[in-house]
């Protein structure tokens, strides 16, 4: 999965970057839904030892252009853990009350404390996408948000957590039709917003403040994947792979107990 992984200081071009690509995995789609079983199994196991070490925590944060697929590889990846070892933050539009803060104040107060993993659905990355892109803060304010993120995650990691960011590639011909599928389908006109259509108009000015986000933030300890995501069975799969990864790293043990069991009677 290296191959997806940004390195520090690479100056990224999406158009580079093939949303439809599958080749890191070896079969078709029923046999990616079978190997992502698998990983499930293990990231359950992996997810209760974290959770009992209690030292590390983990955050894993999803960026993506509209219907990019942020919810579906939520629920395909982290749906089969237990859910009280993990939890998922969407990150909406600020409240007057967050407005009045600083931008990573709502931020900080959602990170995973330890043993727990952390799931952002649209993040403090969001502070240089959308704000930048509509012009919701001056040039000179959100120009200087790059550094500080980075300095943010790294104390975060200095203290304990680790994180990985995923941005869902979709190509905007995989846009057009993903729009077009929810207008057509019932059961999914809910996440139909027309003002997915005036976002859409943007497609250009978000895929360059994504090339700046890609380019200036993935770092060594906080590094960005860029998952070819056309493919939502190829997305979940590569995604799936890095989370197990990630938690293997850690190796997370079950602690010992200093309790002497053979003395305990149950009566
Ligand atoms: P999604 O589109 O992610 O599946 P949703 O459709 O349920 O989520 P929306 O209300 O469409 O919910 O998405 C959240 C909106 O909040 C997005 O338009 C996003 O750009 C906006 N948003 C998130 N963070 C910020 C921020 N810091 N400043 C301004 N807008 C933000
Ligand atoms: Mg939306």
């Amino acid at each position: 999965m290296e191959k997806y992984r940004i390195k520090p200081g690479a100056n990224v071009n999406l158009d580079e970057f093939d949303a439809d690509d599958k080749s890191e995995f070896d079969g078709d789609k029923a046999e990616a839904k079978d190997a992502l079983k698998e990983i499930a199994k293990d990231l359950d196991d992996l997810q209760e030892r974290l959770y009992a070490e209690g030292k590390h925590a983990v955050l894993f944060v999803i960026q993506a252009m509209d219907t990019g697929g942020k919810d579906g590889t939520i629920r395909s990846v982290f749906g089969d853990l237990n859910p009280a070892g993990c939890r998922v933050e969407a990150f909406k539009a600020p409240t007057s009350n967050e407005l009045a803060h600083d931008y990573l104040w709502r931020i900080h107060q959602a990170t995973p404390r330890r043993g727990m993993i952390g799931v952002f659905n649209r993040s403090h990355y969001e502070d240089v996408l959308v704000v930048r892109v509509h012009n919701l803060t001056p040039k000179e304010v959100w120009s200087k948000r790059y550094d500080q993120i980075n300095a943010f995650e790294r104390m975060l990691t200095e203290e304990g957590t680790t994180i990985v960011k995923f941005y869902l590639h979709i190509s905007k011909e995989e846009q057009k039709k993903r729009l077009e599928e929810r207008i057509e389908d019932p059961t999914k006109r809910w996440k139909f917003n027309p003002k997915d259509l005036d976002e859409r108009k943007l497609w250009g000015e978000y895929q360059d403040a994504f090339k700046d986000v890609l380019s200036k933030t993935s770092t060594a300890y906080a590094p960005w994947y860029v998952i070819p995501a056309n493919r939502n069975w190829y997305r979940n799969i590569v995604v799936a792979r890095i989370v197990q990864d990630t938690l293997r790293d850690l190796n997370p043990q079950f602690p010992e107990s200093d309790l002497d069991f053979s003395n305990i009677v149950i009566e």
